[in-house]
């Protein structure tokens, strides 16, 4: 008999959970207008609202954390990381930033003007925001096969390269700074990209002279579908194929708060010195001196361990089978995900779970808060609530699918509560036919609005329209 498969880890500091009942959870979010970011954390049994920033760190990072060098100027903090960045990524040089959207903001503001077109597969939403605030566009050249979700394909973040080619002779390559991989395609999914896919991307690339940057948040949850689906790589440890992922890149950036394993964190890693210096300027009047750009030294010096922790095998299989497992939870009660299961979360499809709810009424958002009532479960909703309105008309852009997000914090939550999270959903999916009404929109601000949307249960339509009958 094989021995089952366990967390490399066991727990030494503990975390309290608060438990409230469901009906003092119905009356909070009521209080706070139907917006789960206005939930103080204490009210939430499992908090699954993001992966970023949110992990455990080990007994390793925390000693980092009393052994870091605060020098403003040549921190040894610094150095850690560094050597760590020079290990595992094999970049030469590092500018630190305090998260991932600083290092785009330092990236692009030497790379990216107004007019230039920046290809890629589905750029991440702070990626997209900060090329067009510089009046420049992004190119989602992602594979059709991505936008299904009941399709099974092992990598979905792939880049088509038909579309990528076509866009490059569109534009003209003089009007492309770099070509974007993001890995793994947060916004499609958390899905990897095949190591022959970057492969191929960065030849085409180099055929046209445009050089390849990437976005690796997650980057280590990466080479574990990798070392497990693309039938090469199997015998490859999980560093040698993150060396072959960025063999070809030219600069890599990364928010620290996924696969580095820390809660604040972030930074832009290369081998050009000229764009390194040039990088230098902005890291100085955005974030800090080079030698830790907005982070402290002992968020370097625990980011420095776990870069390295990030890419041991064992970790990354527990990772990434506890976000499996959940996923296989969710099957067995019925409930509809995107398939197949990405790295870091798990979608349910609000359509097909209540199909009785218009998508004015924003049934992903009615899902997420029946999940927070049900069990004190937090997710986010990504759906009509998050796309927005249309900038020119101010009406409601329809998302193509209304999806509640359940991220996994790494190393935070025991099998058992996973268990907990599906009978939640198991418990809100019983009850999903008798949930007759959506929300209506009581308040909402300019922008982003749905950090700080109030919202109202809606009227039901049938009942109003059947009494119009009467
Ligand atoms: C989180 C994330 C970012 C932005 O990083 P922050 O640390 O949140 O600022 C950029 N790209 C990807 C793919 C991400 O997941």
């Amino acid at each position: 008999m094989k021995l089952p498969a366990i967390p490399p880890y066991k727990t030494k500091v503990v975390e309290p959970v608060y438990f409230r009942t469901k009906e003092e959870r119905r009356a909070k979010i009521q209080e706070v207008n139907y917006n789960l970011f206005n939930i103080h954390s204490d009210w939430v049994i499992i908090d699954l609202m993001t992966d970023s920033g949110t992990g455990a760190m080990s007994e390793q990072q925390w000693a980092e954390i009393m052994l870091g060098d605060e020098s403003y100027a040549g921190s040894e903090s610094y150095f850690k990381l560094l050597r760590s960045v020079q290990d595992i990524l094999g970049f030469e040089f590092l500018a630190p930033t305090h998260q991932g959207r600083a290092a785009e903001n330092i990236l692009f503001s030497a790379t990216v003007k107004e007019g230039d077109v920046i290809p890629g597969n589905a750029h991440f939403d702070t990626t997209k925001g900060h090329i067009e605030f510089r009046k420049a566009k992004a190119i989602d050249c992602t594979i059709a096969e991505a936008f299904d979700t009941a399709l099974e394909h092992p990598f979905k973040g792939n880049i088509d390269l038909e579309k990528l080619e076509a866009t490059i002779l569109q534009y003209g390559k003089e009007h492309i700074p770099f070509i974007n991989i993001t890995v793994t395609c947060n916004t499609v999914g958390g899905q990897p990209v095949s190591l022959a896919n970057i492969q191929d991307t960065c030849a085409l690339a180099k055929r046209y002279g445009i050089p390849v940057y990437m976005d690796i948040a997650r980057y280590a949850e990466n080479a574990y579908f990798i070392k497990t689906r693309e039938a090469a790589y199997a015998d490859w440890s999980i560093r040698d194929i993150v060396k072959a992922m960025f063999k070809e890149a030219e600069v890599v950036w990364m928010s620290s708060k996924k696969d580095g394993l820390v809660n604040i964190g972030g930074f832009i890693a290369l081998n050009d010195p000229e764009l390194y210096e040039k990088l230098g300027q902005y890291t100085i009047i955005y974030e800090g001196f080079l030698t830790y750009g907005g982070m402290s030294g002992r968020a370097m010096g625990a980011l420095a361990v776990g870069l390295q922790e990030g890419v041991d095998f064992h970790y990354l299989e527990d990772r990434v089978m506890q976000v499996q497992y959940l996923g296989e939870q969710l099957k067995k009660h019925g409930i509809p995900i995107q398939e197949p299961v990405g790295g870091h979360a798990l979608y349910i499809d609000a359509k097909r779970m209540l199909p009785q709810i218009p998508q004015t009424q924003y049934p992903a958002q009615l899902l997420a808060v029946e999940a927070y009532i049900e069990g004190g479960v937090r997710g986010v909703e990504i759906g009509t609530l998050l796309a927005d309105r249309d900038p020119e008309t101010g009406k409601d852009r329809m998302a193509e699918m209304e999806l509640l997000r359940l991220a996994i914090p790494r190393r935070v939550y025991s099998r058992s509560h996973m268990d907990y999270v599906a009978a939640t959903m198991a418990k809100v999916a019983a009850r999903s036919h008798e949930l007759e009404n959506g929300f209506n929109i009581k308040r909402q601000a300019k922008i982003l609005r749905h950090f700080t949307v109030e919202l109202e249960r809606a009227k039901s339509t049938q009942k109003e329209a059947s009494s119009l009958l009467v």
